[in-house]
Order: C-alpha cells, then structure tokens, then sequence
C-alpha cells in the first residue's frame, strides 16, 4: 500500500572530537566550543586515542598523561566530556571503530566527528574512509595554513556531507607546544594553565 517512511527522530547532537592531544591546547579547544555554537550540539565529547593510527613510528606522551590533561582542560564546560573509549580499546586507534562504539552508546543521537581541515583532508587514507562519512556527519573547520578551498575540491564527490566551519583560526599545534617546551619558551595562554602546570610537574616534552 504506503511505502515505508522511515523517520529519524534525533534526542541529541553530540560532537567527537578525536585526536592525540600531546598536549591539548586552546586551537582544540576553541574549535571545539565554536562547533558546538554554531552546530547547536548537546556536547562535545574528547576522545585521546590510545596509538594514532597515522603515526605508528612517531613516539606519544603515555595516553594517560594526555588523557589527565584533555580532563584538566574541559572540567570547567559543562558541554563537554572527556571519554577514555580508544584508551580502553587499545592497538591503533581507528575513528571507525570510534564512530561504531558511540552510535552504540548513543543510539537515539545524531553524531557529528569534528576534525581540522588538515585531518580531514586525509579521510580518505583512514581505515574505511568512505564508510566512516556514510556513518556520521562531519564538521571540518578552519586551520591555519591549510587551505580550506583546496580540501573542499579534494574531498569533492566523495565527502559532500562534510560541513566547513570557518572559526577564529588558532595558528597553533602540539607540535609546537612539545617544541617550546624542549627549548625552555613560555606555553603559558596557549594552553590552559592546569596543563600547563601538569607538563612541568610530570617533566613533558622537555627531553630529559
Ligand atoms: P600535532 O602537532 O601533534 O599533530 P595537533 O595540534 O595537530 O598536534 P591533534 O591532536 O593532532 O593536534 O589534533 C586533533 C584534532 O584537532 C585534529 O582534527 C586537528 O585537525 C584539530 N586541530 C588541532 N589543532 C587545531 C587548531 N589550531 N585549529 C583547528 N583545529 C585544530
Ligand atoms: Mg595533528
């Protein structure tokens, strides 16, 4: 008679953002904040993966450690979270296996992965690149020196459920952070200052 219709009725939105956080700082943090504004999410929830999937050779702070400081740099927003899934997990961790875990937990929501223009100018090299976009929906946003236009015809045809959201670009990285700690320059306001003191009292990224 009628065809099926099926009709999706979403509780909540809630937001992943996955990354390595060594350590977290205020570019994670803003656009985190800015995604869920703009995006109306309920929460955002940190995932710290336990082995980056794309830098196996690359050595990370212990996973406790950047979980601590991911805890310490969010207790404050009472819309996010911090959840310890891909630690738990262990191996590399997957975005896929992510996704799957919390479309489980969260049966009745609406799942948005957060990344960087930079990550998600790679989606196509994670572990089941096409079927992770098939699953959730995306919100890419800006990052300094990664050109957005240029990742947008990339990923034209293959991802047009990503959303691009220009945000107050933050030219900042881990990288960076690890390295003005190894040559003794201040971090302070780059990232919050309960990590700040957390690196200094755990001795991180200072070489020794
Ligand atoms: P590293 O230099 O070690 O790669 P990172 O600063 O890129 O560190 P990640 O943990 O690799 O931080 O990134 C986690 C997520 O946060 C990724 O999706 C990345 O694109 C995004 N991100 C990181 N820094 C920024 C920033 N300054 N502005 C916008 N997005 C960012
Ligand atoms: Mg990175």
């Amino acid at each position: 008679m009628y065809g099926k219709l099926k009709i999706i009725k979403y509780d909540m939105k809630i937001g992943i953002m996955g990354g390595t956080f060594d350590p977290i700082h205020i570019g994670h943090l803003v656009a985190a904040e800015e995604a869920r504004a703009v995006f109306g999410l309920d929460k955002v929830i940190f995932v710290p993966n336990y082995q980056p999937p794309h830098k196996p050779d690359v050595k990370v702070s212990h996973p406790e450690h950047r979980y601590a400081m991911v805890l310490l740099s969010i207790y404050t927003n009472p819309h996010f979270e911090v959840s310890r899934v891909e630690i738990e997990r262990g191996g590399p961790s997957y975005a896929i296996d992510t996704v799957k875990e919390f479309k489980k937990l969260y049966p009745e929501a609406e799942i948005y992965f957060i990344t960087g223009a930079d990550a998600i100018a790679e989606i196509l090299s994670w572990k089941q690149g096409e079927e992770i976009l098939k699953l959730c929906k995306f919100i890419a946003v800006t990052r300094p020196g990664y050109d957005i236009e240029k990742v947008k015809e990339k990923l034209s045809g293959v991802a047009n459920d990503v959303q691009f959201l220009k945000i107050t670009e933050i030219n900042i990285s881990s990288t960076e952070i690890r390295r003005r700690v190894r040559e003794g320059k201040p971090i302070k306001y780059l990232v919050l200052e309960t990590v700040e003191n957390y690196i200094y009292k755990h001795n991180l990224y200072s070489g020794g």
